[in-house]
């Protein structure tokens, strides 16, 4: 290796390229007919795109080791662990509409709204339902048609886990306005 001092006045050409994916950050010198040829390479987000530089924090996945911004949709926290998206779902699985379902069992809202709130088919729906019972996050009481849902503890750690990612969603800010509507005029009757 040639002093760097030396390297930097032979350098003939530098490109600027984005790191690989795992790697923080990375230079690199080739000599080409003895004129130098400087590779530089930058840190994006591995799962946004989104620069990363010196005056941001940086997370890497525990379980990937993805570098990761600090933005709610990238980085997510658990049990004092920081994973990507992949990998928390793969601990603790919790779609979107999952997450829909979750929050109207929460307010004690009947979970078949999220249909209407969601604009989504009751398959979707049912499907959402099911992915929750199989995580363990609601028990379902009664038979139907009087079937009800109650959230159990580990919910509330899905919950948490997904809160501020998918509370940046746009279809989520929707149904969020649908549901407060539906709750007023539950609230207006003085019945559920
Ligand atoms: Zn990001
Ligand atoms: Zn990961």
């Amino acid at each position: 290796m040639f002093p760097l001092q030396e390297i930097e006045q032979d350098i003939l050409e530098e490109v600027i390229l984005p790191e690989r994916a795992g790697v923080l950050g990375s230079k690199n010198y080739q000599s080409i007919n003895g004129k130098i040829l400087k590779t530089t390479r930058l840190a994006f987000c591995d799962s946004c795109g989104g620069r990363l530089d010196d005056n941001k924090p940086i997370v890497i996945c525990r379980t990937c080791g993805r570098k990761l911004c600090s933005s709610d949709s990238c980085k997510f926290e658990l049990r004092g662990g920081t994973y990507c998206q992949e990998h928390v779902q793969q601990m603790l699985p919790l779609s979107i509409h999952g997450f829909e379902v979750l929050r109207c069992v929460l307010v004690e809202v009947d979970p078949w709204k999220v249909c209407e709130f969601a604009h989504v088919t009751r398959e979707a729906c049912k499907e959402a339902l099911n992915e929750l019972l199989d995580a363990g996050y609601i028990e379902k009481r009664g038979v139907f048609p009087f079937s009800t849902y109650r959230m159990r503890d580990r919910a509330i750690i899905a919950w948490t886990v997904y809160a501020p990612a998918y509370s940046r969603d746009g279809d989520i800010a929707h149904f969020e306005s649908e549901l407060a509507n539906h709750m007023q005029e539950r609230e207006a009757k003085g019945c559920r």
